[in-house]
């Protein structure tokens, strides 16, 4: 996995600062959960990674290089939102291979790699279904295949479990850190549970008003809010 450097990222709303000199040296292949309460900034913060706005200060630097200019599609970076944001009207495979057809991948490669991502989330079998069809939790790793597809450097991961109910979400996060692990993709997972950060992290930041207040293991982090 690449390496991921938030270089004293701030975000200005108007007189609202929503991302304070936020620094965060992130490994190669590490899944760091952003942990904090609702308006921390945590959302801000993956739309500047994801180039879907500009920063008002700072940079983002993946495997060394700044891509603070490009544009999303431009920038090797998936994304997993929580309400899985599938393309109602195209089948699961398709939905899959969506970002390949985009970058003028070949239709044979799509299928292949689609049916390829598909099996990794072990839902080989449902690629002609349409999303309607399939639970929360399936439309979910959908998602995730179709972020993976692309191959991107860095994943990232919106509150991609909030929707799930509790058993789900525990067979999710366990299934999610597997795939992570598996492919070495360098990850931020946004969360608000505590519980979730620290069971799936190899790091937790932990935001509280634009500020990043803790960057820790799991087992040293206290009293997140
Ligand atoms: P979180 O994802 O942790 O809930 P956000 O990044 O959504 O936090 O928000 C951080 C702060 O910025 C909050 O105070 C929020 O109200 C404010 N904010 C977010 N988006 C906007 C926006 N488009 N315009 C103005 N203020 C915003
Ligand atoms: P999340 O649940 O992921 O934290 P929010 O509910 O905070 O997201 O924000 C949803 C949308 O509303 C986003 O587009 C965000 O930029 C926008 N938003 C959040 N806070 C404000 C705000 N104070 N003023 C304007 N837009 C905001």
């Amino acid at each position: 996995g690449q390496t991921l450097l938030l270089d004293g990222i701030t975000q200005r709303y108007g007189n609202t600062l929503a991302v304070d000199d936020v620094t965060l040296d992130i490994k190669g292949g590490e899944l760091v959960a952003l942990l904090g309460p609702s308006g921390c900034g945590k959302t801000t913060l993956l739309r500047i990674i994801a180039g879907f706005m500009a920063q008002t200060k700072g940079h983002v630097i993946v495997g060394g290089e700044a891509i603070d200019g490009l544009p999303p599609n431009r920038r090797s970076v998936g994304i997993v939102f929580q309400n899985y944001a599938l393309f109602p009207h195209m089948t699961v495979a398709e939905n899959v291979a969506y970002g390949l057809d985009a970058r003028g991948v070949d239709r044979a490669t799509q299928r292949s790699e689609a049916q390829r991502m598909l099996d990794l989330v072990k839902l080989g079998h449902l690629g002609d279904r349409m999303p309607r069809q399939l639970s929360g939790g399936q439309q979910q790793r959908v998602a995730l295949a179709r972020a993976l597809a692309v191959n991107p450097s860095i994943l990232l991961l919106d509150e991609p479990f909030a929707a799930l109910d509790k058993n789900l979400r525990l067979d999710m996060q366990i299934e999610v850190k597997r795939i992570q692990r598996l492919s070495g993709i360098t990850t931020i997972l946004v969360t608000h549970d505590q519980e979730e950060a620290l069971s799936m992290a190899d790091r937790v930041a932990v935001l509280s008003q634009g500020r990043l207040e803790q960057f820790s293991p799991p087992t040293e982090i206290y009293d997140a809010p």
